[in-house]
């Protein structure tokens, strides 16, 4: 059961200009003057084959760096911050989500927080002045439940945004956001609000048990540990690779320190084995990922083995 976009759509966003990136080719520094500016940005736009891409961003938020790091001495995180000329007190991220038109298809990868975290909800009203309307969106990846990737799924009125859209959520994490175990392992608020958002779409939702490829060159693979059934979506055209990691890990330094843990993994062991499996792959490929919550924004990069971790390599998007 394949739906295709129809054709009005298809040449609409074909004729938005668009850069072929060649991974690693050129790299933006990590620092607070590129973080700043990533805040404004909305959009940006390159090719996986022929793959359009669109990087979208729906907002973001600052945290308490103790949120991103808890078993680390606050003082050693505030060094680290600081020789990168970062904020001590706020670890900012964004929200960035992926559009992508295969010309065949118009995939979502999660929808934003919407209107459960303020200053968020930008990405349908930013996807249609790129002349990309949800109702043309035709599959929907939800990477997992947390309020931050489906948010955005209903309008005011409890409708459907993406309202001609199939959707696809691992079994998994579907059945652990309805279970008495989502009670024990969660915050309150994050059931509740994934027990509303994702409940008026029960009925078009299709649920992956094992990896596959979902569509023809997108594949939908296992990434369990930060929720229980939490994935990562790749796509592949003409000898192209693109992985959204979504939250396999929420910032760069988790990469370059894998012993540094967050409090948001529900699973943390399975969080773990996940981080190994997906970042050996990605750095072994050289491939192009998108992390969710990767600053600068549009969160795009290439990753590189170093020691016992990964080094995160931003991808430069201007001039
Ligand atoms: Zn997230």
């Amino acid at each position: 059961m394949e739906n295709t976009m129809d054709r009005r759509t298809f040449s609409k966003i074909a004729a938005l200009a668009s850069t072929t990136l060649v991974a690693g080719k050129s790299l933006l520094a990590l620092n607070q003057e590129s973080v700043e500016e990533s805040k404004h940005e909305e959009i940006y736009q390159f090719k996986i084959g022929d793959f359009e891409c669109f990087c979208i961003n729906d907002g973001g938020k600052d945290y308490p760096p103790e949120r991103f790091f808890k078993n680390v001495p606050k003082e050693k995180i505030e060094n680290i911050l600081k020789e990168r000329n970062l904020p001590i007190d706020v670890i900012y991220t964004p929200y960035t989500h992926l559009v992508v038109n295969t010309g065949k298809n118009l995939v979502l990868v999660d929808t934003g927080a919407g209107d459960l975290i303020p200053g968020n909800g930008k990405l349908a009203p930013s996807m249609s002045s790129a002349g990309i309307e949800p109702t043309d969106i035709d599959t929907v990846f939800i990477t997992h439940a947390h309020p931050d990737h489906i948010g955005g799924l209903l309008d005011e009125k409890g409708k459907p945004i993406y309202s001609n859209a199939r959707y696809c959520i691992w079994k998994d994490e579907w059945d652990f956001w309805f279970s008495e175990s989502a009670n024990e392992l969660a915050k309150e608020s994050h059931v509740k609000s994934a027990r509303e958002k994702l409940g008026p779409v029960k009925d078009r939702m299709d649920y992956v048990e094992k990896e596959c490829e979902f569509l023809p060159g997108i594949h939908v693979i296992a990434a369990p540990g930060h929720t229980p059934g939490h994935v990562v979506i790749s796509f592949s055209s003409g000898g192209e690779q693109l992985y959204y990691v979504a939250d396999t890990v929420l910032y760069p330094l988790h990469l370059e320190h894998p012993d540094w843990l967050s409090v948001y993994d529900i699973l943390p062991e399975k969080a773990e084995l996940s981080k190994k499996k997906i970042f050996d792959l990605v750095a072994e490929k050289n491939v192009l990922v998108i992390a969710q919550h990767f600053v600068p924004f549009p969160s795009l990069g290439t990753v590189v083995k170093k020691g016992n971790g990964w080094l995160w390599r931003p991808v430069e998007t201007k001039g």
